[in-house]
């Protein structure tokens, strides 16, 4: 986590040198005629109840990329989620019709190792799994516990979780 804290700093800082403050707005309309880079981008959509940072975003007049870094180089179901949502929220926010991209990138590195369209489907999926998840929070629907007590020791959920192993 500190490797990943001080990687996260330096490309920070590397940022600022040249970069331009804008607002998200701003930053949207400008890229529908240039490319443009953002990092550390706060997205948040009401109607999903969902929030977070956008490690960086890639927007071009044709597309938008959107970036999680992440430590190895293995894409799990949960990152896929996460990357997944953040692409939601931007959208949500937007309203932007341009194509979306969802990508994981190793820490540090220029290593794309997965990526996707954020098409229909992966829309839908995603909308899927969120409601999942409150409905969980809510205590609407029940845990499916993990058969793994290793999993429950870093679970978010433990303290909700009526079937956690721990
Ligand atoms: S605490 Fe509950 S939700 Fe979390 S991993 Fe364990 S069984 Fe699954």
């Amino acid at each position: 986590m500190l490797e990943g804290t001080e990687v996260h700093e330096r490309l920070e800082r590397d940022f600022r040198k040249d970069s331009t403050p804008a607002s998200f707005d701003e930053v949207v309309e400008m890229s529908k005629s240039e490319a443009t880079l953002t990092r550390e981008c706060f997205v948040m959509s009401q109607k999903y109840g969902i929030r977070g940072f956008i490690d960086e975003i890639w927007m071009t007049p044709d597309e938008i990329v959107i970036i999680d870094d992440k430590p190895g180089t293995k894409a799990y179901p949960s990152t896929i989620n996460q990357v997944r949502a953040y692409s939601l929220a931007f959208k949500d926010m937007t309203m932007d019709k341009r194509k979306i991209k969802c990508c994981l990138r190793e820490r540090g590195t220029d290593n794309i190792f997965w990526i996707e369209e954020f098409d229909e489907n992966t829309e839908k999926e995603i909308i899927f799994t969120i409601k999942r998840m409150h409905s969980l929070i809510d205590g609407i629907k029940p845990f499916m516990a993990t058969k793994n007590p290793n999993k429950c020791r870093s679970c978010r959920y433990k303290s909700l979780c009526k079937k956690s192993k721990l």
